[in-house]
């Protein structure tokens, strides 16, 4: 099986699903990574140029040691993506559909519309649109980054199955690559960020659910066909049974927040 991530930046996938793709990698799969932009502004301290250079380096290291050989580098300069003229985002989606093409993925794993970060949503738009207009039968699982877990009813990018993943096996791991990404881990923020959104993920659940683990992420699953049926068991099985939060709310029901708050919501 395949899964081919994209990368605004090229630490969002192992702070967004790092563990879900330790996990997958453990089963065997195959990963593919795009970067797309060269993340230049990641720092304070450090020139555009050497930002981009050192960053470049600790994405080397964290496919090393993960095993990735698969990847691509788009170059879009860091924080313009939603600025492109219509003919760069027409060069950019002609290199994506190549990738797509030659790399044959089972899933594609893009950032969720509900994200903050302009780069984090055109990332969104741009592969996902091209899914869409292109027919792909691919389905599209989306991750968080930086927005909370409860997105998926709260900024319309409505998951026809959310699930989270127990990532307690995993969490050291990505807490080691994740320091791998020394640039942007400075004082070790980013550590402490997902040590604490990862039990916070889980801590929202359990307020429905008796769930036995600490650290999870939240995955939204898009594009889902008929035909996807025998890999969308595979993929559920690989990840060892993760929990189906699709009809939660803040860890709630659905239902009951639809009564309150009508169908606004979805
Ligand atoms: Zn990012």
């Amino acid at each position: 099986m395949k899964l081919l991530c994209f990368n605004p930046h090229n630490d969002d996938t192992i702070i967004g699903a790092g563990g879900t793709v330790i996990k997958l990698l453990r089963k065997g799969w195959k990963i593919g990574y795009v970067y797309i932009t060269d993340g230049r502004y990641g720092s304070d301290i450090l020139t555009p140029e050497e930002t981009e250079k050192i960053r470049a380096e600790e994405a080397k290291k964290e496919r090393k040691i993960l095993g990735i050989e698969n990847f691509w580098n788009m170059e879009i300069e860091d924080g313009t993506l939603e600025k492109l003229s219509a003919g760069e985002i027409e060069s950019l989606e002609k290199k994506i559909l190549t990738i797509i093409s030659d790399f044959s993925p089972d899933f594609i794993l893009i950032p969720s519309l509900s994200e903050l970060h302009p780069d984090h949503r055109s990332t969104h738009n741009i592969v996902y649109n091209l899914v869409k207009s292109n027919k792909l039968e691919i389905p599209v699982l989306k991750y968080l980054v930086w927005s909370l877990p409860d997105f998926f009813k709260k900024n319309y990018d409505l998951a026809e199955k959310a699930i989270i993943v127990n990532i307690d096996k995993e969490f050291e791991d990505k807490i080691k690559i994740l320091k791998l990404h020394s640039s942007q881990d400075s004082e070790g923020r980013y550590t402490k960020i997902v040590y604490h959104f990862n039990s916070y993920i889980s801590l929202v659940f359990k307020t429905y659910k008796n769930l036995d683990f600490d650290k999870s992420e939240i995955i939204g699953i898009f594009n889902l066909l008929e035909k996807n049926k025998v890999s969308l068991e595979n993929l559920l099985k690989d990840l060892e049974n993760p929990t189906d939060v699709t009809i939660m709310f803040h860890g709630r029901q659905e239902k009951k927040i639809k009564a309150q708050l009508g169908d606004d919501f979805g």
